[in-house]
């Protein structure tokens, strides 16, 4: 799949849609989720133009992942979750429902979250 420079995330990367900013750095933006589904839900993507985990750890150099997988525990912790315990994900592809395709985590936080994957639907 290649990358679409209309997505959502890209548009937020350029300043086109604005977003509620919680970090940023050389290699990584992270942002609060617009439909959050705990108390605390942050998105950390990469500036580059990866479409997936998958073509991040496909294309990145090293320096790009440890930059960004780096940042994710730094949002964390300042978010102040670190104490608390949170929950990082990222969607990959169709079994996933991946919807945004630029490769990000989602940091949950702020409640307990019992179970880690929901259950198959049963019909
Ligand atoms: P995915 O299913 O791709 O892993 O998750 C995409 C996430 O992006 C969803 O949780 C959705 O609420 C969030 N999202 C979609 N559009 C926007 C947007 O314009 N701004 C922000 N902040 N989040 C968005």
């Amino acid at each position: 799949m290649s990358y679409d420079d209309q997505n959502i995330f890209a548009k937020i990367l350029r300043g086109e849609i604005p977003c509620d900013k919680v970090y940023e750095d050389e290699f990584s933006l992270a942002f609060r989720d617009i439909n959050p589904q705990t108390p605390v839900h942050v998105l950390v993507i990469p500036k580059g133009r990866y479409v997936s985990l998958d073509d991040f750890t496909v294309k990145a150099d090293r320096e790009e992942i440890a930059g960004f997988f780096s940042a994710v525990g730094t949002v964390a912790r300042e978010l102040g979750v670190d104490e608390s315990g949170y929950r990082v994900l990222a969607n990959h592809g169709r079994d996933a429902h991946q919807e945004v395709p630029h490769f990000h985590v989602h940091i949950f936080a702020g409640r307990s979250m019992r179970g880690m994957v929901p259950k198959a639907p049963t019909e």
